[in-house]
């Protein structure tokens, strides 16, 4: 299937005639994880999206695919589980994209040692054989040798164990991807702002494409709101009166230059002074630390990061390192919302990352809350739960064992590697190199090497700081409905997140490339390369 903007575009409106199975309202993790379960099942599927693929939260996360040592301590044992068993599928679909995480809990305390490495052996216990190895006890000088810049002072040791690492954005758009190789029809730049009516039952979405003014009534037999922290928004389309859902709590990352932390390992800070956890996370040859946890009342497209939350990072993580980084040291700040569902609660850190499915009276499905990690079963649930509400022929879900686009696990290459059915596990992914450059390609990566052998200019740098090549941005135009140059440096590559000034400087090359590619003007490159200025100066310190 192309995944070119002009084609999903044909197919909608070749699709106007009989109403679509499902249409789904926005494309993040959750929005795009319906469409994969949608289409795989045979359902005809469309999905919208106001900005681009996982513009919103999806784009922001930690990159954790985690059953979640926090929520073992807080006894949630149901959640963790349930993640800790998607965590095993999603490595063994999407092997190119999720990597097996060391991560250490460095110990200053004398009962931190079995403290953690008693509640780290319950969470390998709890993955059970999608474990990605076992949790052990280390000596000082272990801990020294795999983390040589933690503080050495008053050290004792530390417990090593497992976890998943994930791309967010580059998961999504292989997820689109997925969607669309099924069958469905996926746009960005087109945002519902409306529904249709029948005897207030919904029949289907009124939307805009963004990028045309055009505007579309799509009929549909279920209507899904996946639309994250906007969910209420959509709610109260539908529904004026509809009781609010979602309590929005903000999460802040910096992004330091590994040498804060080299090695491979990552450093999980069990105990914060907010009393949550602090994760510093190798990612892309960069360090990712964070996070925090602040209720906000306005919903932002791109929010913005706190002074106070930067400073509570930085003084968090510096006392743990040998050398404290500084807000110079810093070389990007990103900041997303959670959708977290409200509980009677006011601490929004003490509500369960759980999901919830609400139908409401009009028949519009709503799902909401969870995370990344859980995005297949939450998919999975959702359209379980639309084949009853909206009388669909009831077809098995299929996505614990489809493979995602990159993983290169289609029948044929598990049989090359010589791995029988039965042990298609997560302990047995095709080898994926992730110090390879353009790894996180998977099986797609001799096609960009390809477009850099055919015009060896693409070869080069987009710029000396970043580590991406200029036949990426032209790989994402045709291939990943690339549309901006905000596409192209946030989500297709993560210039922005990993160094914001670098990102900034690269914005006039990649829009020449991009005008080249979707047929525009000078203007139109003058234009994006101001816009992406004004979104990037967010990112700065
Ligand atoms: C700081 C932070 C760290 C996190 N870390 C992790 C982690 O390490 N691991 C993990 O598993 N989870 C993590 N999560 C949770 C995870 O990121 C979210 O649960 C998940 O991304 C939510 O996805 P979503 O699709 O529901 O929402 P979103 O990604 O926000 O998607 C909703 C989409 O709907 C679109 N939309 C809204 N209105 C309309 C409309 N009218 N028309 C069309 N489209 C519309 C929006 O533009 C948006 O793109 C983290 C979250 C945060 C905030």
């Amino acid at each position: 299937m192309d995944m070119n903007r002009q084609v999903m575009l044909s197919m909608l409106d070749a699709g106007a005639g009989r109403p679509w199975d499902l249409c789904i309202i926005g494309g993040g993790a959750t929005g795009l994880g319906i469409a994969v379960d949608a289409a795989s099942r045979g359902y005809r599927t469309i999905l919208l999206e106001q900005y681009d693929f996982a513009k919103g939260t999806s784009s922001r996360a930690t990159k954790l695919v985690h059953g979640g040592v926090r929520y073992l301590q807080q006894g949630n044992i149901k959640l963790v589980t349930e993640a800790l068993h998607e965590r095993g599928i999603l490595r063994k679909n999407a092997p190119h994209l999720v990597k097996d995480q060391s991560f250490i809990v460095p110990n200053y305390k004398w009962w931190e040692g079995p403290y953690y490495g008693i509640g780290l052996k319950v969470y390998d216990w709890m993955a059970g054989s999608l474990g990605l190895g076992p949790s052990r006890i280390l000596s000082r000088e272990e801990t020294l040798e795999l983390a040589p810049t933690l503080d050495a002072e008053g050290l004792r040791g530390g417990v090593l164990y497992h976890d998943g690492q994930f791309d967010d954005a580059r998961l999504a758009i292989n997820l689109a991807q997925t969607a669309a190789e099924q069958g469905g029809v996926l746009l960005n730049y087109c945002k519902v702002d409306g529904f249709i009516k029948e005897a207030s039952a919904i029949k289907g979405v009124k939307a805009t494409d963004t990028l045309t003014d055009r505007s579309y009534e799509i009929h549909a037999k279920a209507v899904i709101n996946a639309t994250g922290v906007f969910t209420d928004t959509i709610l109260k389309m539908d529904d004026a009166g509809a009781e609010s859902v979602i309590a929005p709590s903000q999460g802040v990352h910096i992004m330091l230059d590994k040498s804060f932390l080299p090695g491979e390992a990552a450093i999980l800070v069990p105990h914060t002074d907010d009393g949550r956890v602090l994760f510093a996370v190798p990612w892309h040859d960069k360090i990712i630390i964070g996070t925090t946890d602040t209720l906000v009342k306005e919903i932002l497209v791109e929010p913005r990061a706190l002074p106070e939350e930067i400073d509570f990072i930085l003084q968090q993580i510096g006392r743990y390192l040998v050398k404290p980084p500084q807000r110079s040291d810093i070389r990007s700040v990103y900041a997303g919302l959670r959708p977290l569902v409200k509980s009677k609660s006011k601490k929004t850190a003490e509500l369960a990352r759980d999901h919830l499915i609400l139908v409401a009276d009009s028949g519009l499905i709503t799902i909401t809350g969870g995370k990344w990690t859980t995005y297949r079963r939450m998919a999975e649930d959702t359209i379980n739960t639309a084949i009853t509400k909206a009388g669909l022929v009831n077809r098995p879900c299929v996505t614990p064992d489809l493979p995602i686009h990159g993983s290169g696990r289609t029948k044929a290459a598990w049989k090359a590697f010589g791995v029988p059915d039965a042990a298609q596990t997560a302990a047995s992914p095709p080898p994926t190199d992730f110090h390879a450059p353009l790894y996180y390609y998977g099986s797609d990566k001799a096609a960009v090497l390809a477009l850099a052998r055919e015009d060896p200019s693409l070869a080069e740098l987009l710029h000396p700081a970043l580590p991406y090549i200029k036949a990426e941005i032209v790989w994402a135009a045709r291939e990943e409905l690339c549309m901006t140059v905000e596409d192209a440096l946030s989500r297709r590559t993560r210039a922005l997140f990993l160094d914001a000034r670098a990102a900034i400087e690269s914005a006039p090359v990649t829009a020449a490339l991009l005008a080249k590619e979707l047929g525009r003007d000078a203007d139109w490159g003058r234009r994006q390369i101001e816009e992406f200025r004004k979104v990037a100066e967010g990112y700065l310190p």
